[in-house]
């Protein structure tokens, strides 16, 4: 049997009692959780509280009484008093019997025992039973009523939020590149300073601080053109530049980016530039950055001496590309949730900052800047992976399909706006 009551005290005496008499109890503290677990067990009978923290349990026994499935568990409610009103309006729901204080857990057995072998309430047929028909209706379509407008209310205040989450992020990101590019800018001009170049010519540390703090830079001013990416995507501010893109090129500018840490890390590209389309309509520059976050995540689940794979089809009017590793592969429970902004398919706690180290880390921002990009051009993303396992390295493999002519011949009409950078 089900038991639902907030009172968690009573409802473990009660639920240790009817076990010595042999029943298994499940027990909810909330209404929806009782349906839950009605639905998951179809108990013999349930017995719950009339009043509940969220549904009532008047509303508890109708929902069950409009699933046919579940339709017929007799609903037992314990009523804290006895009221001739509140009786007919339990029976109106559909509730079979209906037990009144003062009641001792021994007394409590032995209802329910009497419902559970199929007793009931005797439910006379009067005018009291017609007008508390009527008023649970009322109820139950007032309460609803009341639901939907209370749930708008905090649908249109988080709407609101998430805005200004989105508008901060964008300021907050704005706000950090106009001094890193003056740090960076500074930086350059430190690195070539007559007498500094002397002092790392003298002594080779000085040359080791230097460039760890150019790449530092860099590392950082990435981060933030990769926030500022997304919330051009996630505010639909970004226009897209359409124009004649060679994709092929495309890949290998991407490779590029990625030349050092490929070496360093042994790692094997196989890319055939001859079966990548030569000519097609598209923004070159965001395309770039889909294949080398594709081509990045890559590199930080592959093991070192691991493969990846390149490869493109044309078939009618539309190109489809897949980027292929022989890494750890993905779960099957994360792959839909991947393509979400902020979603980190591993464990935090051994984030690393790096964009190229095995296992390293990044916002969980990547693949969804991936997806905003593809579909701003009507294609399509998804991966394919057997699961994970670092030891046997099943690797991952992520699909683009894009069309060859997205938009139009003119000056983009998107409904994506270019933000004005500052
Ligand atoms: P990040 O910037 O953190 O890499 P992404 O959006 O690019 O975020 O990826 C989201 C998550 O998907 C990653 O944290 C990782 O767990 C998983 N993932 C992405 N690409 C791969 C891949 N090639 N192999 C294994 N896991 C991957």
């Amino acid at each position: 049997m089900l038991l639902v009551d907030h009172d968690e005290d009573f409802r473990q005496k009660l639920a240790a009692t009817l076990k010595q008499s042999g029943f298994t109890v499940y027990i909810a503290s909330r209404g929806l959780d009782g349906i839950d677990q009605a639905r998951r067990y179809a108990p013999d009978l349930i017995v719950t509280r009339l009043e509940l923290s969220d549904l009532s349990g008047r509303e508890l026994t109708l929902t069950l009484r409009v699933d046919r499935e579940f339709a017929a568990i007799p609903v037992v409610a314990i009523a804290d008093e006895d009221d001739e009103e509140q009786r007919a309006l339990a029976y109106a729901a559909g509730i079979n019997g209906y037990i009144t204080p003062p009641y001792t857990l021994d007394a409590l057995v032995l209802h329910v025992e009497f419902f559970i072998s199929g007793g009931s309430d005797i439910i006379e047929e009067n005018e009291t039973m017609d007008v508390a028909r009527e008023r649970f209706l009322q109820e139950v379509v007032k309460r609803l009523e009341g639901r939907i407008r209370e749930l708008e209310a905090k649908n249109a205040s988080l709407e609101k939020l998430d805005k200004m989450k989105d508008t901060f992020i964008q300021l907050t990101a704005h706000e950090l590149r106009t001094p890193l590019t003056l740090i960076a800018g500074y930086s350059r001009l430190l690195e070539d300073h007559p007498p500094l170049q002397k002092m790392m010519a003298d002594d080779e540390n000085v040359g080791v601080l230097i460039s760890g703090l150019a790449e530092g830079i860099g590392r950082m001013q990435g981060i933030i053109e990769e926030i500022l990416t997304m919330s051009r995507i996630m505010t639909r501010q970004m226009e897209l530049n359409i124009g004649p893109t060679n994709l092929g090129n495309v890949v290998k500018r991407a490779l590029q980016g990625y030349h050092e840490a490929i070496k360093e890390r042994q790692l094997r590209i196989r890319f055939d530039p001859a079966e990548w389309p030569v000519s097609m309509r598209a923004d070159a520059d965001l395309l770039r950055l889909v294949i080398a976050n594709l081509l990045s995540n890559a590199i930080k689940y592959t093991p070192d001496q691991g493969e990846i794979f390149l490869t493109a089809q044309t078939s009618g009017q539309a190109v489809h590309f897949s980027v292929r590793d022989t890494g750890i592969g993905i779960d099957h429970e994360h792959q839909q949730y991947i393509f979400d902004r902020l979603h980190i398919a591993h464990d935090v706690e051994v984030h690393s900052t790096s964009k190229t180290a095995f296992l390293g880390g990044g916002l969980g921002l990547g693949l969804s800047i991936c997806k905003g990009i593809v579909e701003a051009h009507k294609g399509q993303i998804w991966v394919e992976s057997p699961g994970r396992d670092p030891e046997t390295l099943p690797g991952s493999e992520f699909f683009v399909m894009l069309p060859l002519t997205t938009g139009s011949t003119q000056k983009p009409r998107s409904r994506l706006k270019r933000l004005t950078r500052t």
